[in-house]
């Protein structure tokens, strides 16, 4: 693969001058331009210097595309036919990349969440079903069967196999939808909850009304009106199961435990300090919907410094722990009935 930026290029329809694209100077891809190709794939200003034949082999879009007959005035560029898409450049060089080396990621390594959900609308569109399975799997990773043990790290920024920022949720529901991956919506969905404009709504309310806030929160695109209305229906439900967690996890003292005075003291500090002054909200602040996210190690540790010192026992603190992943793993389990939705196979709850 060469990389030769600079080459002039031959055009053979000079009647297309007027359109924007045309008129931009093009480029050979510095990483997908091979001197023996024989085919030019033109996404937006870039040319991607390719062979018919690996690309009718992997895609049947474009196995179709090359069994139409050129027509007389065909574009040519440095002799080759040339094919106009309307992908993204960046788009159209993963997916090439992707076809040309082999593997579509490296074996170990984070990769860019970008670059995946580029790859995922490419390998739908052009019908590379083996790209979008991989593809979609490392979504999955995360989104899926890493989820719930991934969401109680603090902090939360590290996954080892795809990079994480909250807003990338609204592009897995959108996702989800297109490739039809149904599995992907319920974390992605808690997640498009748990943060604006859904989780400050007396603030951003307006931005739902007015182009569905493009401004503000251009992720908000990647919803349908389908998916704001769930969002926005289910907040309700997410703070009674915050509220739940923790009226579960502090649901009393250990059986085992072996300091009772002092425990009962702190579980009387938490469930009252902690849970009606700390959970609570003003109705204008943010709503508190994140019931997946763990709390009991940070009450007890808030405990501990506002008790001077005192905290549960070994055996308290163990038990809350367990309730902890009790209750996350319940919730896991309902998830999908909060939304409205029926995923096959999802996780049986363990308790
Ligand atoms: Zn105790």
């Amino acid at each position: 693969m060469s990389a030769d930026p600079a080459l002039p290029h031959k055009r053979a329809r000079t009647e297309a001058e007027d359109e924007p694209a045309m008129k931009m100077e093009l480029k050979h891809d510095e990483k997908v331009w091979l001197d023996d190709g024989n085919i030019v794939i033109v996404a937006q200003n870039v040319a991607f210097r390719v062979h018919r034949s690996v690309l009718s082999l992997h895609s049947e879009v474009f196995r179709d595309m090359f069994t139409i007959p050129p027509p007389d005035d065909e574009e040519t560029i440095d002799g080759c036919p040339a094919v106009r898409v309307s992908d993204t450049a960046d788009g159209m060089r993963h997916m090439l990349w992707a076809l040309y080396n082999g593997r579509t990621f490296p074996e170990h390594g984070q990769v860019e969440f970008d670059v995946v959900a580029a790859l995922v609308r490419m390998a739908h569109k052009y019908q590379i079903s083996y790209l979008c399975d991989e593809t979609l799997s490392t979504i999955k990773e995360l989104y899926v069967e890493g989820f719930l043990d991934f969401i109680a790290c603090k902090p939360r920024s590290v996954h080892p196999r795809l990079t994480y920022k909250v807003e990338d949720a609204f592009q897995v529901v959108q996702l989800a939808h297109l490739t039809n991956t149904p599995s992907l919506l319920p974390a992605a969905l808690y997640l498009c909850c748990t943060s604006e404009p859904f989780c400050n709504l007396s603030k951003n309310l307006q931005c739902f009304l007015a182009d569905r806030g493009s401004s503000q929160f251009p992720y908000l695109k990647y919803l349908t009106e389908e998916d704001i209305f769930r969002c926005l229906s289910v907040l309700p439900r997410l703070v009674q199961v915050k509220l739940w967690m923790f009226g579960t996890i502090f649901s009393g003292i250990s059986p085992d435990c072996v300091e009772n005075a002092m425990c009962k003291a702190v579980w009387s500090s938490v469930t009252h300090d902690k849970f009606f002054d700390g959970t609570m909200h003003s109705p204008d602040g943010p709503i508190d919907t994140n019931c997946l996210e763990t709390i009991a190690d940070d009450v007890m540790r808030s405990t501990l410094l506002s008790l001077d010192g005192f905290t549960f026992c070994y055996q308290c603190s163990n038990r809350c722990g367990e309730r902890e992943d009790e209750a996350r793993d319940t919730v896991w389990h309902e998830m999908p009935t909060y939304f409205g939705l029926a995923i096959p196979n999802w996780p049986e709850s363990e308790s």
